[in-house]
């Protein structure tokens, strides 16, 4: 049977676009200076399944497969590759659960950053990886790029945030990685593996991660001026020196004082 053929045989009519136009808006990330290729599909699934009937079909016949979360990776990570079907997760964006007592969500990859930050806040819990994104990106293309924002010097990256997941690996197996637990000693870390992965390992269809509780005291800005990069550094230096650690230390330049003033 032709791929075509196939795809359509295997997914829902509606989850299969062929539309040079469309597709195009999904070939690329936000990296303009990537090279981006053209697919020959794309896919907008909506659960496990699917995107295991894709891989099973995709490997059948040899066709690559790139999988994509909201596409605001700044690597061409997300690019397509000629002759490939693009994979958008997008649409996978439901939060399957929040425990309290255990302090862990479990997501589609779909959900976006901020989205599982807002539904987490009305339990008194925060997942603190924040890429600048976080309005926009997903948690699956948060977790396949390992994101992380200007909280990851006090609170860390995502990988140290996603405790499981669910993968559909290149033969088109539906496997579980990882735990639920806060204790992770026994074998291979897996799902570490897969953080950072870009997609180049299987495409990731549920997140376990690690949930922390809101922060009670209230958060206090200081803010510093100083003559020189060099000062401004000595000043990072000596506030860790002093045993402090800021939950965020962001540089901003005169050119960028003069824009936002402006
Ligand atoms: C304005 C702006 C600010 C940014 N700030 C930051 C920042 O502060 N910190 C930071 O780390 N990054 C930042 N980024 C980069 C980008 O937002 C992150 O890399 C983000 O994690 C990408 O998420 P996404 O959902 O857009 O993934 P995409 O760009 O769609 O995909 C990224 C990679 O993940 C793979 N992928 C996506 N979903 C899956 C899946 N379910 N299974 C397997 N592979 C998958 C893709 O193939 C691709 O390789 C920024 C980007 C922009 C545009």
């Amino acid at each position: 049977m032709l791929f075509l053929d196939a795809l359509s045989a295997a997914l829902p009519t509606d989850r299969i676009v062929l539309d040079p136009d469309v597709m195009r808006a999904y070939a690329r990330d936000q990296a303009a200076w990537a090279p981006a290729g053209a697919p020959i599909a794309l896919v907008k699934a909506r659960d496990a399944d699917q995107v295991r009937a894709l891989v099973a079909i995709c490997a059948e016949h040899g066709v690559p497969i790139v999988p994509r979360g909201a596409g605001t990776g700044l690597s061409g990570g997300a690019n397509a590759v000629d002759g490939c079907v693009l994979l958008a997760l997008d649409g996978m964006d439901r939060i399957l659960e929040i425990d309290p007592a255990e302090q862990l969500a479990v997501v589609q990859p779909g959900v976006v950053n901020d989205h599982l930050r807002a539904a987490v806040a009305e339990h008194g819990l925060w997942y603190p990886p924040d890429p600048a994104s976080s309005p926009w990106s997903t948690i699956g293309g948060n977790t396949a790029t390992n994101a992380g924002g200007v909280c990851c010097v006090k609170y860390g990256v995502t990988r140290d945030y996603v405790l499981g997941m669910k993968v559909v690996t290149g033969r088109g197996e539906l496997v579980t990685l990882g735990r639920r637990t806060r204790k992770g000693v026994a074998g291979y870390d897996l799902a570490g593996l897969f953080v950072g992965s870009e997609g180049t390992l299987g495409v990731i269809t549920e997140i376990t991660v690690r949930l922390l509780r809101l922060p009670d005291s209230p958060q206090k800005t200081v803010v510093g001026a100083f003559d020189s990069l060099v000062t401004a550094g000595e000043a990072v230096a000596a506030t860790a020196a002093a045993g402090i650690t800021p939950s965020a230390l962001e540089l901003v330049d005169r050119y960028c004082l003069r824009a936002v003033d402006e």
